[in-house]
């Protein structure tokens, strides 16, 4: 079954609003195994709002016309289906009542132009607004020769997502076949989206009943892996078959199969081989400390670092020889292996950080260009770097340098 959301409000077409409850309404349906086809947003044009419900009928057997159900002149949704739908709209006494008696509860004059938030189209079945004056529509009908079942629901999220997960919902759920869906998200790490495609394509394009889906972000590919089937065990059982395939060809890249974060799986291991850690962070700024302290309950393997952005802090706080860093220069792999070594010594840490880089835009020379970085772990006996040559303005190689501090304490520990 394929379903189209039409947002109505010429608001939504500004930049100042957004349409956030079809977010949830896909939700809400993707749960019943429902997949959205198109979102189309339309603005408070009559005319075009019958262009757009003509369109999600020609191509949709579910559409849900969500806002322009209120009071005003430019709310017009009601009025639009039914000429899409070539009924006609009749207003309903009952709705007269309950609109009159909200308002005398309340002590206000009822304007006029709220009786129309009244009609309804011919055909529909009126869903109550326990939140506000507009009620949603429900339409099971046809047009030309096929079955259509049509939603109108009020704008307003605090009106919109109750009524369409409370009215709407259960009585989709009586239509269609029970189906049930099972989600898995995968996370892997210093890996391309296109490296991971290559690895992955020919793995999940043996799965067509699994929806896979890969997503590029925030210095990592988040794989995407839906499936419905007519029982859970069917789905769960694919979606874990082409999980755990895929999991192998991931190999150390993958960091979680259940969704959870870079971070939180740094101290999950920690915590899971009683390891401490200390950073000591240059080019980074404390970045690699701010992302692992967002963590509740990092305190009990995260002792914490310094922020060693000078020369004589990195010797003060860390111990790095100033020799050391006469003879190499800040940024290099010897210092990034005694930054590592000197935190973990001066706080007691069983494994030490220690990042080193050129952040840019400025300060960067032909031998040593913006965006080299050098990264150290030190735990055990052995302190180990990592030469990195980040691409992207400052930030996003602060980020992927505390990423890629990350993930080598990661795989140190694994
Ligand atoms: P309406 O039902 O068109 O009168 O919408 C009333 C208010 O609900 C609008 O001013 C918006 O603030 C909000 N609204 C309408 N549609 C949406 C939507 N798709 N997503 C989020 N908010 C919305
Ligand atoms: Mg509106």
């Amino acid at each position: 079954m394929k379903c189209e959301i039409i947002a109505v409000g010429s608001e939504l077409l500004t930049p100042y609003r957004q349409d956030t409850n079809s977010l949830y309404l896909t939700e809400k349906l993707n749960e019943i195994g429902v997949a959205v086809a198109f979102k189309t947003i339309v603005g408070d044009k009559r005319r075009d709002l019958v262009n757009a419900v003509k369109t999600a009928l020609g191509r949709a057997d579910l559409v849900a016309v969500m806002g322009g159900l209120g009071p005003t002149e430019d709310d017009l949704s009601r009025e639009a289906v039914a000429e899409a739908l070539g009924v006609s709209v009749r207003r309903d006494n009952n709705i007269v009542v309950e609109l009159a008696a909200r308002f005398a509860q309340r002590r206000m004059q009822m304007t006029d132009n709220n009786l129309k938030q009244a009609d309804v189209i011919d055909g529909a079945v009126v869903l109550p607004n326990a939140n506000g004056t507009a009620p949603g529509l429900w339409l099971d009908t046809k047009y030309g020769n096929h079955r259509k079942l049509v939603m109108l629901v009020p704008g307003p999220p605090g009106e919109c997502k109750p009524l369409f997960a409370g009215q709407c919902i259960p009585r989709l759920k009586e239509i269609l076949p029970p189906r049930y869906i099972a989600k898995r998200v995968l996370k892997a790490t210093m890996i391309g989206e296109s490296a991971a495609d290559t690895l992955l394509a020919p793995i999940y394009m043996k799965y067509p009943d699994v929806e896979t889906t890969i997503l590029a972000g925030n210095c990592e590919i988040q794989l995407q892996l839906f499936c419905t089937k007519p029982s859970l065990d069917a789905a769960q059982a694919r979606v874990d078959e082409l999980a755990s395939r895929m999991e192998e060809a991931l190999d150390l890249h993958l960091f979680s199969s259940t969704g959870e974060t870079l971070e939180q799986i740094v101290l999950f291991y920690l915590e899971l081989k009683r390891e401490t850690l200390a950073v000591a962070e240059s080019c980074t700024g404390g970045l690699l400390a701010q992302r692992v302290t967002s963590i509740s309950g990092s305190s009990r393997s995260f002792l914490g670092g310094a922020v060693v952005y000078s020369n004589e802090l990195k010797t003060d706080f860390c111990g790095v020889p100033p020799a050391l860093i006469e003879e190499h220069g800040a940024v290099s792999p010897d210092v990034a292996e005694a930054m590592a070594r000197g935190i973990r010594q001066r706080t007691g840490a069983s494994m030490g950080v220690g990042i080193t880089g050129i952040a840019g835009p400025n300060g960067g020379t032909e031998e040593k260009p913006v965006g080299l970085v050098y990264i150290a772990v030190s735990y055990g006996s052995k302190t180990e770097s990592l030469e990195c040559n980040f691409r992207g303005d400052r930030e996003r190689i602060r980020q992927w340098a505390s990423q890629q501090a990350l993930d080598m304490v990661r795989r140190r520990l694994m």
